[in-house]
């Protein structure tokens, strides 16, 4: 089997090791904001006309677009642990006009629908632009459009076509000697800070007037005459409605807790360049870059011209455990480091600030899914997969829709209205996991040949993937 071009060229162990010394494990966005308010926990029984389950990024648009749809309506979001602690605080920032992890997937899955959720997507992340403007969200927010690199000769055929920068002009952009040949998508990526980004939502959901309550896990969800009571440890809310938007935590509905597997997913933050260093690199237009194995890596560059360098490894943790341990990867980190430096061997000496890892809701479809119970009363979305931070917005729009039983654009689109198949109980989601990440590893060794087991998925339509 061919190795990969991270295994023919590594850097030295030493230039590793030493930049990730010093280097702490906790999400660098997170950080970055530094202290924030924590509004207390439930300690009643109150109503409310909507309840929220979950304070990511699905949470916070939710409730703000619950209130801008109607002011009077009294909103209720609970979080478990603190706004933004998850993943919406961990990811790359690439907020994504893709509603549907690509348009590929579209076009395979949905053929008929794929210009539609193309232009849905596009409308919804320069809503999103809009709405960050509207209400002063100082995100970051820079529409850089995303370079896609073949780093192995076989990925270049998939970039021809429009947008195509051969290897003098993708390196003319981004100086990487592993860099073969680019597609720069210019319009359909911004990049954002995700750390300000949901603290600018929960300040502006707590401005139109939604109840944050922080530290309040929903432990228990049961209908009660026309509404729903949800239950948390000190306290309850009784509503007619439910969201819920507790992404890769288990579902307070059983029915689709086999809908989406947690995956670990790790990332390193650099220290700031300098002037010379940055000067090394070009990357004047600051765009969001990902490579293109089936194991590949993203990267951008930070406002405070830092570089984010996250993918690769992509670790399921046998029977969906989700638990702070599995954050401390020595081997995952090390493979980033070492990668960083094949990529970018000009910056060899600079180092790692932080390190941290988070959790994705892969589904079998790879993007999101809408589930219903009790009669309407409870909307559910998840299995954003990795493309999250963008379609999150669309799939909240789509909740309230369901909510308030609208008949919409949104909600007659097949991907709405249709469900992913699940995995499969343990052991065999731990052993069909292992098997296609095996197949996936081999292709992308093989001149991304793929194998019976991938063309066997491909065909019944599933996928894994971070
Ligand atoms: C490392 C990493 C990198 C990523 N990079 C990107 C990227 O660059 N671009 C992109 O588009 N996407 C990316 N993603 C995916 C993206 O971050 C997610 O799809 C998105 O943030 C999901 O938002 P969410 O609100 O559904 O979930 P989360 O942010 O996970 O929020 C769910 C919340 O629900 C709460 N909760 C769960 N159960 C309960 C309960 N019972 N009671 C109360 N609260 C509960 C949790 O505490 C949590 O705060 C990345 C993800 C990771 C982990």
């Amino acid at each position: 089997m061919q190795q990969t071009i991270f295994e023919r060229q590594p850097p030295a162990e030493s230039v590793i090791q030493s930049a990730l010394e010093g280097s702490v494990n906790k999400p660098f966005w997170i950080d970055d904001v530094g202290e924030q308010q924590v509004y207390p926990s439930l300690q009643a029984e109150i109503s409310a006309d909507l309840v929220i389950v979950g304070g990511g990024f699905l949470g916070l648009w939710t409730a703000i677009m619950a209130k801008e749809r109607n002011a009077a309506t009294r909103v209720v979001l609970l979080e478990g642990n603190t706004v933004g602690w998850a993943a919406s605080g961990r990811n790359g920032g690439f907020c994504e006009a893709s509603i549907t992890h690509g348009q590929q997937i579209a076009e395979r899955r949905w053929p008929e629908e794929a210009e539609k959720l193309d232009m849905l997507g596009l409308q919804n992340l320069d809503e999103i632009e809009a709405t960050v403007r509207r209400y002063g969200i100082d995100c970051d927010f820079e529409r850089t459009g995303v370079l896609t690199v073949a780093v192995e000769p076989y990925q270049d055929e998939a970039l021809r076509g429009a947008d195509y920068l051969t290897t003098a002009e993708i390196r003319a952009e981004v100086a990487s000697p592993t860099f073969l040949s680019g597609q720069w998508d210019k319009h359909g990526t911004a990049m954002l800070h995700p750390g300000k980004l949901a603290m600018g939502l929960k300040r502006v959901a707590i401005e139109l007037g939604v109840h944050i309550y922080e530290l309040s896990r929903a432990t228990g969800l049961k209908a009660v005459g026309q509404g729903m009571h949800v239950q948390t440890e000190n306290g309850s809310v009784f509503a007619p409605h439910v969201v819920l938007a507790t992404n890769a935590f288990p579902s307070l509905l059983k029915r689709y807790r086999l809908h989406t597997v947690p995956i670990y997913d790790y990332v390193l933050m650099t220290e700031p360049l300098s002037a010379a260093q940055l000067e090394s690199l070009g990357w004047k237009n600051r765009q969001g870059i990902a490579d293109m194995g089936n194991q590949f890596h993203y990267y951008r560059i930070t406002k405070s011209n830092r570089i984010l360098f996250g993918g690769y490894d992509a670790i399921y943790n046998f029977g969906r455990n989700i638990d702070p341990a599995n954050e401390e990867r020595g081997e995952s980190f090390r493979a980033l480091s070492s990668h960083f430096f094949t990529t970018f061997p000009q910056l060899t000496g600079l180092r790692f600030t932080h390190r941290w890892a988070g959790v994705i809701d892969t589904s079998t479809r790879l993007c999101a899914f809408f589930g219903k119970a009790h009669g309407g009363k409870v909307a559910h979305a998840a299995g954003f997969t990795g493309l999250g931070v963008g379609a999150t917005r669309f799939a909240a729009n789509v909740l309230l829709d369901q909510t308030y039983g609208l008949d919409t654009e949104r909600t007659r689109l097949r991907m709405v209205r249709e469900m992913p198949l699940p995995f499969p109980p343990e052991p065999l989601t731990f052993a069909s996991i292992r098997a296609a990440q095996w197949a996936l590893k081999k292709a992308d060794r093989n001149g991304g040949k793929r194998n019976l087991l991938l063309r066997a998925m491909d065909a019944a339509g599933l996928g894994f993937d971070s």
